[in-house]
């Protein structure tokens, strides 16, 4: 059931619109979560969790639910072709966090799923197709379907967490510039078949960059960048590959999922219009490759908790504090999207010459390496300090 009121109406229930419900809930702000999938995607898109969102996560008190499922990357090895040529630690993170938590999506879709639920029976329907959202005087009027029923809700404040072909944002007619890269690549989970135990290893390659990530229970994710986007046969095409690359054969492991896709880059001008604020993708699209996305969604979604509590409190300068949440935001999505874009960039074709190799060599060393890990990990970005 929908309420017919609510202090704030959040459009997507994906990591950021459930993210953002569990924090104004917290500040005893009621929400209504509309996310019209009537059960969680499991297809797993994204795996990390940068030590960042847990110290988001300690604040809001849930990090346990995540290290209880994930599994804790502490090193990632470097090769260049098949020869290793470093590592890189996160134990030069600051404590307690020094990993980055492999976990994924759909699984931290259902802990916070459950988390939201836990503080609130009703926040978040599933099902709730959102077809119209207005700005009136003093509200915002959202309606649609659910289970082939209209719904119509009221709410002091909206958030556009619906991804990055956002509806919210089209309705704003909020500009969303940007666009794709010249990249693809081929993803893939597969049982776990190599010796590198709870390492990451990323094989910077003449023929493009292998990516093989630890998942939780003895899965691994194999990441490989390709010169189009393949439709098929991707499992086939993904074996070659890596095989061709790195002399490593995946042939008789069993797989879970495989998936192609290319990348973009997108930045809404605004993050908000009068009432309405935009959070996660119907925000910002940044590369996946260093995984990021996600994460930079979190950091938004906290800010913009905190903004919508002041407008709450103070209605009156509502519009001064969402401005702060947009300026602020479209910032730190700026320098995120750079960070994306120098990791994409360090597995194109071309990045492989012998200087190029030496400057990668350097970056593995310190004083450079803890420079690289603090990029790697989302530090220093806003007000997070490096
Ligand atoms: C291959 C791949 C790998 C990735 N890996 C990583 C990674 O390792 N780390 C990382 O941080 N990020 C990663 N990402 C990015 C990450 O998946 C996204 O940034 C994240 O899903 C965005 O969350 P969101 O909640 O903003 O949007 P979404 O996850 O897109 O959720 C939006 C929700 O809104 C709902 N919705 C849409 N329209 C409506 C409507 N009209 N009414 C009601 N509901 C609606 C949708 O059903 C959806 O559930 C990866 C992405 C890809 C494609």
């Amino acid at each position: 059931m929908i309420p017919k009121t609510t202090d704030v109406a959040i459009v997507g229930g994906g990591p950021a619109g459930l993210y953002l419900a569990g924090r104004l809930l917290q500040k005893g702000i009621s929400c209504v979560v509309l996310e019209k999938k009537t059960e969680t995607d499991i297809h797993s898109k994204s795996l990390g969790i940068h030590p960042v969102s847990m110290e988001l996560f300690d604040e809001a008190g849930i990090s346990n639910l995540f290290l209880e499922e994930g599994l804790k990357i502490e090193r990632g090895i470097a090769f260049w072709n098949r020869d290793k040529i470093g590592e890189i630690s996160f134990k030069t993170c600051p404590e307690p966090h020094q990993y980055i938590l492999a976990i994924p999506q759909w699984k931290t879709e259902k802990i916070l799923q459950k988390w939201v639920s836990e503080k609130s029976t009703t926040a978040l329907v599933r099902g709730a197709d959102v077809q119209s959202i207005r700005q009136l005087d003093d509200e915002v009027s959202i309606s649609g379907m659910v289970q082939n029923s209209p719904f119509q809700l009221s709410a002091k404040f909206a958030a556009g967490c619906d991804g990055k072909n956002s509806f919210v944002r089209q309705s704003l007619d909020i500009p969303f510039d940007g666009g794709p890269y010249p990249d693809y690549y081929i993803m893939g989970d597969f049982e776990d078949n190599t010796q590198f135990g709870h390492d990451a290893a990323v094989y910077l390659h003449e023929e493009g960059l292998i990516e093989s990530f630890p998942m939780p229970n003895g899965h691994r994710r194999w990441v490989v960048k390709t010169d189009e986007l393949y439709q098929s046969p991707i499992l086939e095409l993904l074996h070659e590959f890596v095989k061709k690359r790195i002399g490593h054969s995946l042939r008789k492991t069993k797989h879970y999922m495989t998936s192609c896709f290319g990348v973009q880059q997108h930045l809404a001008r605004t993050l908000y219009s009068g009432r309405i604020m935009l959070t996660g993708d119907a925000a910002h699209v940044v590369s996946p490759i260093g995984g990021q996305g996600m994460n930079l969604g979190w950091l938004g979604a906290e800010l913009c908790a905190e903004q919508i509590s002041n407008a709450v409190q103070d209605p009156g300068k509502a519009e001064r504090h969402f401005e702060k949440y947009s300026i602020t935001q479209r910032k730190i999505a700026k320098q995120t999207a750079r960070r994306a874009e120098m990791n994409m960039h360090l597995g194109r074709k071309e990045s492989s010459t012998a200087v190029y190799k030496f400057g990668v060599n350097m970056m593995l060393k310190p004083p450079l390496s803890r420079l690289m890990v603090n990029l790697f990990t989302m530090r220093g970005l806003g007000k997070w300090p490096v």
